[in-house]
């Protein structure tokens, strides 16, 4: 058997894959077992935020690897305070709950809700308010977070205490808060899986006065926006917002699992001893990786992000089958008169391998692919969209 008839055979099939197995990479090129070279424009889905195999990383996680690789939550370790101090700093941010994934960063910000409601509105407070086209994960949990019917249907029933509403409207916000129930509104700054679609700013600012007068936590999900991709360390800082709780996780650690529950200073202290835990959660390994990303994350470094994603989008915006481009720095989606597949084969055949998110071609590179791939990569992504 070769590797696809094996994964056939034995792996569950909740995953639809590309007939494509990638045995190795560096940076924003990767190959496949034949020795083919793709362009990268997917990165691991916003994981692989400096690339494959970068060389700094690789580093700074093989020192870690070299000393300890796991001691669990009982004992200290470096690099997870060490992390936590840096995401405090860069953030204003005043405590850090890790874990390992997106979904469990969300988890985590749903029992802060959750507790601090208990503790300071009243027993009953509970309800987290999301957007309609929102993901904030797979668990029960979490897949109720998330606005979207098509995920639940399977699954019933899930965790009560969600409310979603549509993107746009403080209204229906204003009367589920008069019911009384209402703990939190956890939303993303531009909705990824949903297809790449940014949040008005006027609806991010209303809802951040409505919080406030509402006595309601602001819950920022930042799982796939964050750690750099749309060229500020956060999304919600090019929105002028003050979160509450912000979540983390996928390009934090630069291609291993760690999820980060980030708690300002209203909340910091809302979770104590046994209220929460992880067997892995800020595993030494993981936080090496994640500070040395964290750490090449400076203000020039965004910068030219913001300049290389900006020449990204001024490649494809206006050309023939490309309707329009949405999103925010790295994170783009591209709505296309041919069907999203179609595009997205047809790249994968001229060596780019770009994802989708619901009708969209979506785009996510490495963070500090060049400016040279950026321009091969949009010629072929370009050809594949001409009608
Ligand atoms: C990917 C994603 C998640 C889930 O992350 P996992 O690591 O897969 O659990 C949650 N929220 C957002 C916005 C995401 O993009």
């Amino acid at each position: 058997m070769n590797t696809m008839e094996r994964d056939q055979a034995y792996v569950a099939h909740t995953y639809k894959r590309f007939p494509l197995e990638i045995v190795s990479g560096r940076g924003s090129l990767v190959r496949d077992e034949a020795g083919r070279e793709y362009i990268d424009m997917g990165s691991g889905i916003a994981v692989t935020s400096f690339g494959a195999a970068d060389p700094e990383w690789i580093r700074a996680v093989e020192e870690q690897l070299g000393r300890v690789q796991h001691m669990s939550n009982l004992y200290y370790t470096a690099p997870c305070a060490r992390l936590a101090e840096a995401l405090c700093r860069r953030t204003g941010m005043s405590r850090v709950f890790f874990s390992n994934s997106g979904a469990e960063a969300n988890e985590c910000a749903i029992k802060v809700a959750r507790k601090w409601a208990a503790e300071n509105k009243s027993p009953d407070c509970s309800t987290v308010v999301t957007l309609r086209n929102s993901f904030h994960g797979r668990t029960l949990t979490t897949l109720a977070a998330t606005g979207q019917d098509h995920f639940h249907e399977l699954f019933q029933p899930l965790t009560p205490g969600f409310e979603h509403i549509l993107p746009g409207d403080l209204d229906s916000l204003r009367a589920l808060v008069r019911g009384g129930k209402v703990a939190a509104v956890l939303i993303e700054c531009v909705q990824g899986e949903g297809g790449v679609v940014p949040l008005d700013p006027a609806f991010a600012k209303g809802l951040q006065a409505l919080c406030r007068e509402e006595n309601l936590l602001l819950m920022i999900d930042e799982v796939q926006t964050g750690n750099g991709r749309t060229g500020k360390l956060y999304a919600y800082m090019h929105y002028g917002l003050e979160p509450d709780v912000v979540s983390t996780a996928k390009g934090l650690a630069g291609g291993l699992p760690l999820g980060a529950t980030l708690m300002g200073d209203r909340v910091k202290d809302v979770l104590g001893y046994g209220d929460h835990g992880s067997t892995f959660g800020g595993n030494p390994v993981c936080c090496a990786g994640a500070l040395s990303v964290l750490n090449r994350l400076t203000d020039d470094f965004l910068a030219d992000v913001a300049r290389r994603a900006a020449l990204l989008r001024g490649l494809l915006e206006g050309a023939p089958g490309i309707r329009d481009v949405a999103g925010l720095g790295f994170m783009l989606g591209l709505r296309t008169e041919k069907p999203a597949a179609e595009v997205i084969s047809a790249c994968m055949e001229r060596g780019v391998l770009c994802l989708s998110a619901k009708e969209k071609v979506r785009l996510l590179p490495a963070l500090n692919i060049p400016e040279d791939l950026i321009r091969r990569a949009a010629e072929v992504i370009r050809e594949a969209c001409r009608p």
